[in-house]
């Protein structure tokens, strides 16, 4: 014909064409599986253009996937009855368009990631047949009645054609000329095993030969027990490309309130396969097996975007509106069993599978945190979910009921702490009471937890307590421990060291007194203010740059010898400086021990001075 105009690709398409033509891939027969998806997408595109559009090409047309071959002629052809293409399409899809998919995924094989998991998920998935083909020809006709079919051909070079065809039905037919080293493709019994493996769950019916290779059934429609451990695993494989094995799955069938039959899956890792990010997180919607949505995410509570899998339901109609579908009662009604199916099913891993709880809660706690933060009718549910290391713990996992479950009777909240890290809440002196009286104190160290516990404020009636709050109901309280030293602290002494802070410490502190709770460690800070206005100051300081805590109470442990020396020196040597110094460092540590140190970088100098005094000091004794 006359008309062939030639156009070339776009540089990263032509370096992409080059890669996976001059390489040897061990897994090559996945060109099969990329060229399968392509006309199962078109097919279910097809579907739902017919469910809206009385004016197509061919409306009786089987939607359906025919694998050909001719073994003397080294040929493979996949055809098939869906959208088909026109002479744009084929440009913007297959041609000149940017790609930038083709960037990433070769940076990803750069990075030493396999063709086979990762091609289908960049929109480049058409260009893995170039790993076994010398040339392609793909001839389309779109569905469009007026429209004109086209051929697209080409050689995996720098280069293709496009060409007026005389294609009369509709769909897409790709021709593929094997290499010499791929003629072993072009076998029946090759190309069932392939359409079985790796394509079994598309859900058009896979001709090869005249004979339908692929299982074709919706796996979610049919009865959890004919469907095996494997079955699930690899429907899993095929809708995620993740390859490896999920933590959990569940299937869900039920007719009242609405018809449901949904397979979900909790994936192993969060960043799975190389989409990190995902973007496009949602869950497959079907109405009687024909895909409505891709991504839809309406179907769960949004903190459950980590969950996979597909909801069919009968009851949701099929000629409307994206938009209507996300506000449908139905959906209302799929949403709450999901979640609550979801819910049930982890509680029920928890107590059965600690291990591979320990693994969702490692991988997926935030996201219950989420929940319980944002969840209001649903929070109480939750709960059961969250796990925490503890004072008590030896840093296993501990669920709020296994708290509540070894409290003292005379124990009537939980408390919990706060801070960055696990070595700082370990240390910190607020746990001085708490390990004296063997409490059990939740640490709380995720950035997420000063969020959650505004929303956490008591489990089964009893309230959760932040360590600080001054007004802890503590099952002791008229009970401190004994300073250790014998050497009390005269009235006028620990008044005049009170000032001495105070005025070294000035605006930093609203308030200087006395603990009555602290033990082992010198001083402590405590809030000068109770219920979550505490917690709210920890996530501005996350969110704001320059957002300052609000001044707080340092308590000071009249007994201990840190204190008491320094209550001496001030009588004794009032002008040393060393006395301000120490003051001022004690101070410092516990802004770094609450998280809450603006600049510790700061501390050094002053500590390096402290040090020197010590050393001269000790060196003069010695
Ligand atoms: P992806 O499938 O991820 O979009 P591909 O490289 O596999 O990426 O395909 C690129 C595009 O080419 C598809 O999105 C589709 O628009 C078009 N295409 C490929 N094969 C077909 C086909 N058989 N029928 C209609 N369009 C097709
Ligand atoms: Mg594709």
């Amino acid at each position: 014909m006359s008309q062939t105009e030639s156009l070339e690709f776009k540089a990263e398409v032509r370096q992409l064409l080059h890669i996976l033509s001059h390489s040897l891939y061990k897994e090559r027969e996945i060109f099969l599986r990329e060229l399968l998806s392509n006309a199962s997408d078109a097919l279910h595109r097809m579907q739902f253009e017919m469910l809206t559009n009385q004016d197509v090409l061919d409306p009786d047309a089987e939607l359906a996937i025919h694998v050909d071959f001719d073994a003397e002629a080294h040929t493979l052809t996949v055809s098939d009855t869906g959208i088909g293409m026109t002479r744009d399409e084929f440009v913007e899809n297959l041609g000149t368009i940017a790609h930038s998919g083709a960037m990433a995924f070769m940076k990803n094989l750069e990075e030493g990631q396999k063709v086979e998991d990762i091609i289908g998920q960049f929109g480049v998935g058409f260009y893995a047949v170039f790993m076994v083909a010398d040339e392609v020809r793909v001839t389309s006709r779109s569905y469009r009645p007026e429209a004109t079919a086209w051929t697209w051909t080409s050689q995996g070079d720098s280069a293709y054609t496009l060409t007026p065809a005389d294609k009369v039905t509709r769909g897409t037919v790709v021709e593929v000329q094997l290499k010499e080293d791929a003629t072993d493709f072009a076998a029946a019994w090759r190309l069932q095993q392939i359409v079985k493996k790796h394509s079994n769950y598309v859900s058009f019916p896979i001709y090869v030969e005249k004979e339908v290779a692929n299982q074709q059934t919706a796996l979610w429609r049919k009865s959890p027990q004919d469907v095996s451990e494997d079955d699930y695993a690899e429907f899993y494989r095929q809708l995620t490309l993740d390859f490896e094995k999920p933590l959990l799955h569940l299937h869900i069938q039920s007719d009242v309130p609405v018809d449901l039959h949904s397979v979900l899956y909790i994936p192993r890792h969060r960043d799975r396969g190389v989409l990190r990010m995902r973007a496009d997180y949602g869950l497959k919607l079907y109405s009687r097996k024909i895909l409505i949505q891709e991504d839809n995410k309406d179907l769960l509570p949004e903190y459950m975007r980590f969950v996979e899998g597909v909801v069919d339901s009968a009851d949701i109609p099929l000629n409307v509106a994206r938009e209507t579908v996300q506000s449908s009662r139905t959906i209302g009604h799929i949403k709450k069993a999901l979640r609550s199916r979801l819910v049930k099913e982890l509680r029920a891993l928890g107590d059965e599978k600690p291990d591979d709880y320990k693994l969702f809660w490692e991988t997926f706690g935030a996201f219950v945190k989420e929940g319980v933060s944002s969840d209001f009718g649903g929070r109480d549910d939750l709960l059961p979910l969250l796990r925490f290391t503890t004072s008590k713990s030896g840093g296993a996992l501990v669920s709020l009921m296994e708290y509540v479950g070894r409290m003292p009777e005379t124990q009537t909240e939980l408390y919990y702490i706060l801070g960055d890290t696990l070595d700082a809440v370990a240390g910190s002196p607020h746990l001085d009471y708490f390990r004296a009286h063997d409490l059990e104190v939740l640490y709380l160290v995720d950035p997420l937890d000063p969020f959650m516990v505004q929303s956490l404020r008591e489990y089964e009636g009893k309230a959760l307590k932040n360590v600080d709050d001054p007004d802890l109901k503590l099952p002791d309280a008229d009970t401190p421990a004994a300073p250790e030293t014998g050497a009390e602290l005269s009235p006028a002494a620990f008044g005049q060291l009170i000032v001495r802070f105070q005025g070294v410490l000035g605006e930093g502190v609203k308030e200087v007194r006395e603990s009555k709770l602290l033990t082992d460690s010198p001083c402590r800070l405590v809030s000068a203010e109770t219920g979550p206005v505490r917690e709210m100051a920890r996530v501005r300081r996350l969110l704001e740059q320059d957002f300052e805590i609000p001044p707080q109470i340092l308590e000071i442990n009249r007994g201990h010898p840190l204190i008491q020396n320094l209550a001496h020196m001030i009588e004794a040597q009032p002008f040393n400086p060393l006395i301000d110094m120490t003051i001022q460092q004690l101070f410092d540590s516990l802004l770094l021990l609450e998280g809450l140190h603006p600049n510790p970088a700061q501390m050094a100098p002053r500590i390096q001075k402290i040090l020197e005094q010590a050393a001269a000091s000790a060196a003069k004794t010695a």
